[in-house]
């Protein structure tokens, strides 16, 4: 099924991530992590894409044992920076062949581990939607940041580049994580008068891992609210208590989104089945 037909229904979606293994010895327990996430029936779910290369043919595996197994529409993410225009090629002949129908076109992050991989023939995610998009056959999606991304000059020509990523062939939007609701409506408002009209997933993180948060925040430039730093002080030592406070905190950040018209959430999953379950427990009614 495509994405666009699941998020513009009127039953709101509730979606998970997955990361493939990075390594081909932690394939089985990642497997089964995300085939547990699968048994729950989420309305689809993404999988990511390594953008230093290496085990990314696993998206495409994965992404086929979800949907062919589970009957769980799959999003496969791809990334074009670490790959030539004929990589590219390959990979969607790939997803074609595995009967996936739905791509998250990246741009992909540089680091310090996968710069010496970056090849040339991509600069930006549009480029990379250009070219899916005359391949035709795939609803497609790109990434925006309600906080800003951190290359971005100003929030102005983040959402004007948006705009030239949406007229490409971007069908729907799926955001950053981010952590104060208000930010996500600022930024509705924001791309809509910019004339971005296509449907926003929006990205909820439940933190359960107060280091690793951090982390992630400074790469993607997601700014963390008071309320939300004083539960990572209080809590960050002891995992239990953060672990229910993250998905505590999250449950509320998707009730309110819900409550105020953004009718498809996707929830940073990071491949822990018992968060994805009491999420979706905890707002069963609310998604039926
Ligand atoms: P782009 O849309 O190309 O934007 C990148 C920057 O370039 C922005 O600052 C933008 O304003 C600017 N820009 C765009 N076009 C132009 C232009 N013409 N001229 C000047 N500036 C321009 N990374 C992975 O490696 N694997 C994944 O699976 C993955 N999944 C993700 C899923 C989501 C929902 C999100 C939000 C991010 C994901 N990322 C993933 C991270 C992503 O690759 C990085 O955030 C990356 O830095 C930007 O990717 P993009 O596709 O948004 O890039």
């Amino acid at each position: 099924m495509r994405i666009i037909d699941i998020i513009k229904a009127d039953k709101p979606s509730l979606s998970f991530e997955v990361f493939p293994p990075k390594t081909s010895d932690t394939f089985d327990t990642i497997k089964g992590a995300i085939e547990d996430i699968a048994r729950l029936q989420p309305s689809f779910m993404s999988v990511t894409y390594g953008a230093g290369g290496g085990t990314s043919e696993f998206t495409v595996s994965l992404s086929k044992d979800i949907k062919d197994n589970f009957g769980v529409t799959p999003l496969a993410h791809l990334t074009c920076i670490n790959s030539t225009k004929d990589d590219i090629r390959a990979r969607l002949v790939a997803l074609k062949d595995a009967g996936i129908e739905n791509i998250l076109a990246l741009r992909g992050d540089i680091t310090e581990q996968n710069k010496d991989k970056i090849k040339f023939d991509y600069k930006y995610a549009s480029e990379l939607v250009d070219d899916i998009k005359s391949f035709g056959g795939f609803c497609i999606g790109g990434a925006c940041y309600p906080d800003g991304h951190p290359e971005a000059l100003s929030q102005i020509e983040d959402i004007k580049n948006l705009k030239n990523k949406v007229d490409a062939g971007c069908e729907f939007l799926t955001t950053q994580m981010f952590f104060d609701n208000n930010v996500l409506y600022n930024y509705i408002y924001k791309i809509r008068e910019a004339g971005i009209t296509v449907p926003i997933v929006a990205g909820i993180m439940p933190v359960t891992n107060a280091s690793q948060i951090k982390r992630s925040c400074a790469l993607s430039g997601t700014q963390l609210p008071p309320r939300f730093k004083a539960i990572i002080d209080r809590y960050s030592s002891n995992p239990e208590a953060m672990c229910q406070a993250g998905i505590a905190y999250a449950t509320e950040q998707i009730i309110d989104l819900y409550a105020n018209g953004i009718n498809a959430v996707h929830v940073y999953s990071m491949n822990k089945p018992h968060i994805a379950a009491k999420i979706q427990q905890n707002i069963s009614e609310i998604i039926k």
